[in-house]
């Protein structure tokens, strides 16, 4: 891929320029932690309980909808995560390379399935929201990024050149929809987070962390 004929440089957010461990830990521990105190179940019944009510949600809209969450599980998920907002954490090099892109004069938008509390939140404990001309939210869209909806409906309300844009995930179904639409410049990010290993995916142009690009728009 050659920098020099993208224009537009849209990014994901958990997992891509953030570390996931933060969502995982979310997820998989604090959650059940306090759904099995509310509920006087055991840690490991509360665990099946969301597993299986996280697996019937994945991919929709519902799944990053914290107030879905809040009513299904009777539990305050805002003031959880802002709980443990300490564990928020940017992966390397990623502003090193957005402070590129704007020097390159690249137009950089966020493109996530995350809810805006938490895209709120997150931009507050991190200082990665000064870089992007545009936010974009799948609930403001009305659909995930898993859709092809979601990219028809970006198209309408921010236009863009299919051939001049890069796009930079960290899920594989993701890439995979924005193939389906159109857009060629594909990159997956690995090492989504910092404590488990990743599922594979080989079918993308794969980084392990931002100095691969840096170096890529520097020998342009
Ligand atoms: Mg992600």
């Amino acid at each position: 891929m050659q920098f020099h004929n993208i224009d537009i440089v849209m990014l994901d957010m958990d997992g891509t320029m953030l570390d996931k461990h933060f969502d995982d830990y979310f997820w998989e521990h604090l959650v059940p932690e306090k759904y099995a105190e509310k509920h006087s179940v055991t840690f490991s019944k509360a665990k099946e309980v969301l597993l299986s009510l996280y697996r019937a949600h994945e991919g929709t809209l519902n799944w990053t909808d914290i107030d879905f969450w809040s009513k299904e599980l009777d539990l305050d998920i805002p003031a959880l995560k802002e709980q443990i907002k300490h564990l928020i954490e940017v992966h390397p090099y990623v502003e090193d390379f957005l402070g590129l892109l704007k020097q390159h004069k690249k137009k950089v938008m966020l493109v996530t399935n995350a809810h805006f509390k938490v895209l709120d939140l997150k931009l507050k404990k991190t200082q990665i929201g000064q870089f992007f001309d545009r936010c974009i939210t799948s609930f403001e869209i009305g659909h995930p990024k898993e859709d092809i909806a979601f990219w028809e409906k970006l198209y309408n309300i921010a236009p863009f050149d299919k051939d001049r844009v890069a796009f930079i995930d960290d899920t594989c179904e993701v890439l995979h929809t924005a193939k389906r639409y159109g857009i060629h410049n594909l990159i997956l990010k690995r090492k989504a987070s910092s404590k488990r290993a990743d599922k594979p995916c080989p079918d993308f142009y794969t980084i392990e962390d931002f100095r691969e690009l840096i170096s890529l728009i520097r020998g342009d």
